[in-house]
């Protein structure tokens, strides 16, 4: 059921013309699931030939026409959901529900930008001189190159790919290795759908030597990068080398600040679910729980047992609420930062170990007493970790919650209006969710300040980066 992986570059896809391949591996089973297609600088070569021909016929296109050619994409992604997400689960581990919902939004963001596209609208300027036409025009920016990962395979890349094809421009999409089987679906439903040769392009490879090779590349003109901050602050440094505009979507570390008057079952019950969806590897995951000290001890318990009533499993079986972590890396990462917190002070409320030796299993883990130095505290830890921390004021918990140089999710519960409305104020992060999740909703923006990135992948400003302005004065002859 799983096939191997192929590269699309130029209307075909193909292996890699040097032969390369990569295996892709079941984190539930660490099997072999097949084999990727690794393209070299020939197959780039060719992509960026393609895509800068690809740009040519997709902007003098009209918007109404792309619209449909985009419209029709979000149809068969719908069409062939189901499949597609037990080719996610199988790559991914997520469990298949989580992978439809995944599935199905990003043809939702696929017809938001569908349309978003129609109204990309410039200004006519009112003149000095009488006669004059003074026109701001919106243009596409040209080639894009985005690079995506493995967490989300499928949505992450759609934001990218559909922002930037309604507004005009053509597409190298450099996929995550270790999940590309659903990433490529996303590809093949714009390309049966019928869009032009070279406009969404894929390849897969070693990170670094691509995004070295491409954001250099004179057809590249911007680009578009979501991952840590570590390789963003790299992909942006050589995109400002080469005046080549960029867009960041980079690491959070997301304080969840529970509010002594606030409804506790909403919270635990919202907060749980979103801390462990995707086994906690999301970039917007609730990581730091600040619970204010009336209610600390009531709270934490009833978060503890949301994580033990998790079903950790195979994303394949029925009945699974959380999966195995993507890869070993995470697991190593989950084992370091709790003998960090461990040894210096820490102690762990629930879970805590691997589960089995086969599989990358997690249990599902609370963290309480934590060193201020810990490193989970300071790092990312993009994985089932929750750590609480009690806290007294107001302006304690948004000390704390401002404290790291991650700017992305914000989360709080608090029945009082002055302290909702404070925390919108006063947190400092790309994203503020008040009493609810309600993130990454194909009309909402969706994105990062401090280092968690800049630019914004939703809504009327996921637009925004792939147009440039062109300012057109005239007057008759
Ligand atoms: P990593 O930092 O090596 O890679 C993160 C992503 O960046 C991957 O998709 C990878 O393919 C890509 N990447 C790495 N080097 C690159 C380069 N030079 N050019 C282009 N792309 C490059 O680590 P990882 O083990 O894959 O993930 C670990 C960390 O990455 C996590 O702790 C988390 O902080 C971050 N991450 C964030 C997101 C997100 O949604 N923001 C998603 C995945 C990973």
């Amino acid at each position: 059921m799983y096939q191997d992986v192929l590269l699309h570059i130029g209307g075909e896809w193909r292996a890699a013309r040097g032969g390369r391949t990569l295996d892709v591996i079941n984190p539930a089973t660490e099997e072999v699931l097949g084999k990727l297609a690794h393209a070299g600088t020939d197959d780039l070569d060719e992509a960026l030939d393609h895509a800068a021909k690809g740009f040519a016929t997709w902007k003098a296109m009209t918007a109404y026409d792309r619209s449909k050619i985009m419209r029709k994409a979000a149809d068969l992604i719908r069409e062939r959901a189901d499949a597609i997400a037990r080719l996610m689960t199988m790559e991914q581990g997520k469990p298949v529900g989580e992978a439809k919902i995944e599935i199905m939004g990003s043809a939702d963001v696929i017809d938001w930008f569908a349309e978003e596209g129609r109204r990309a609208y410039g200004r006519v300027i009112p003149n000095r001189v009488p006669g004059v036409y003074q026109l701001s025009l919106r243009e596409p920016v040209g080639v894009v190159a985005g690079f995506t990962p493995w967490n989300f395979p499928m949505s992450q890349a759609v934001r990218k790919i559909s922002a930037a094809l309604a507004a005009g421009c053509s597409f190298i999409l450099k996929g995550p290795e270790e999940t590309p089987a659903s990433c490529a679906e996303l590809v093949r439903a714009y390309v049966d759908a019928g869009v032009p040769q070279g406009v969404v392009q894929l390849v897969f490879g070693v990170p670094a030597e691509i995004s070295e090779y491409l954001i250099p590349h004179p057809v590249i003109r911007k680009i578009s990068f979501t991952g840590s901050t570590v390789v963003g602050k790299h992909l942006a440094a050589l995109a400002g080398k080469h005046m080549k505009r960029a867009t960041m979507e980079l690491g959070g570390h997301a304080p969840s600040i529970v509010f002594n008057d606030a409804d506790l079952d909403q919270a635990a019950t919202i907060l749980a679910a979103n801390k462990f969806r995707n086994a906690g590897q999301v970039c917007v995951a609730p990581t730091r729980f600040i619970v204010q000290e009336g209610v600390y001890e009531p709270f934490l318990e009833k978060f503890v047992a949301k994580c033990e009533a998790l079903k950790v499993g195979n994303g394949l079986e029925a009945g699974t609420t959380m999966g195995p972590l993507a890869n070993d890396r995470r697991v190593a990462a989950m084992e370091g930062l709790i003998a960090d917190a461990v040894q210096k002070g820490g102690k762990v409320r629930t879970g805590g170990k691997r589960i089995g030796n086969k599989g990358y299993f997690f249990e599902p883990t609370v963290l309480t007493d934590l060193a201020p130095d810990s490193r989970v505290l300071n790092e990312e830890p993009f994985g089932p970790l929750a750590l609480f921390l009690p806290f007294k004021t107001l302006d304690d918990a948004i000390s704390e919650a401002n404290r790291l140089e991650y700017g992305l999710a914000a989360y709080a519960y608090t029945r009082n209006t002055a302290t909702a409305t404070a925390l919108g104020a006063r947190i400092e992060a790309g994203m503020v969710g008040i009493n609810h999740h309600g993130l990454a909703l194909p009309e909402t923006p969706f994105g990062g300040v401090k280092d968690s990135g800049y630019g914004s992948e939703g809504g009327a400003e996921g637009l925004e980066p792939y147009l440039v302005t062109k300012f057109v004065t005239q007057a008759s002859a």
